[in-house]
């Protein structure tokens, strides 16, 4: 059977884009598909990415496909939800392929918290090491709702303030051995629901709290799902 392409690429984030670009530049005649929802659509900037430090993850993503297009790779707009295989390729989206990769990436599970939303991406992050520079000696908190990391988020917070403290949002994400533990690091623990993320701008001024409302913020939470789970975290702007 002709294929209409060698491979089907689905997800044009930067692991779809890079399989694209190897495969284009191998005269592989590619097709990538796309959704337009990437995991970090919160995110003003991306850190840590040699090279790129600080660039917009839309300007990453948009450079990467015009360097597809040196190749003859388009990126075309479409939500996948079904392939079916055929004579030893696969078809999808009215198109057929040799072969399929599956870039799509996780999904994260933000936390269902009245305010959230509004800080996602400027004070409420998901890895310390992506964004923990831009909130160093803040105050910050871990909401770790899920149990297991409370004591390691907490601890590895510290490198970037000597103020974390974590919130239990009511959950069992701390047990007494790890609060003891956490408490022999200055990180204190608080079990009282969440009911609010205040904010300004889209920045974090305050946390309400079940019982009381809290000007020492922050934390945050919860998992993410192929699409795993992880702890996740949020600091206040001081
Ligand atoms: C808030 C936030 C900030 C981050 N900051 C940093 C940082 O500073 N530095 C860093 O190194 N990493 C950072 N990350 C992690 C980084 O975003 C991910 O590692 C990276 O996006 C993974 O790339 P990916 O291509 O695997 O997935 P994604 O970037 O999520 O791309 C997957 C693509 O697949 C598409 N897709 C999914 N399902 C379908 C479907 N059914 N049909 C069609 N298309 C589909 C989606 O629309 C999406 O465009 C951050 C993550 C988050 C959530």
């Amino acid at each position: 059977m002709d294929f209409d392409w060698d491979c089907i690429v689905v997800g044009a984030g930067p692991a779809g884009l890079s399989a694209a670009l190897m495969l284009g530049r191998a005269r592989r005649r590619v097709l990538v598909l796309d959704s337009g929802k990437p995991r970090n659509f919160a995110a003003h900037a991306m850190h840590g990415v040699l090279g790129h430090d600080g660039l917009d993850p839309a300007a990453l993503r948009a450079r990467g496909a015009e360097e597809l297009s040196r190749y003859g790779i388009a990126v075309r707009g479409a939500e996948v939800d079904a392939a079916r295989p055929i004579d030893g390729g696969v078809e999808l989206d009215g198109e057929t392929a040799r072969t399929l990769i599956l870039a799509t990436g996780l999904l994260d599970v933000t936390p269902a918290i009245d305010g959230f939303d509004a800080i996602y991406g400027t004070s409420a992050h998901t890895c310390p090491y992506c964004d923990g520079w831009e909130h160093r000696d803040e105050r910050i908190a871990v909401l770790a709702t899920v149990a297991g990391f409370a004591v390691h988020l907490g601890r590895l917070l510290r490198q970037w303030s000597g103020d974390v403290a974590v919130l239990t949002d009511g959950g069992p994400g701390v047990d007494a051995a790890d609060e003891e533990s956490l408490a022999a690091i200055g990180v204190p623990v608080v079990r009282e629901p969440v009911t609010r993320f205040v904010e300004r701008d889209g920045r974090l001024t305050a946390i309400e709290l079940a019982t009381r409302s809290s000007s020492t913020p922050g934390s945050s939470r919860a998992p993410c799902s192929p699409r795993g789970s992880a702890a996740r975290w949020t600091s206040a702007a001081s």
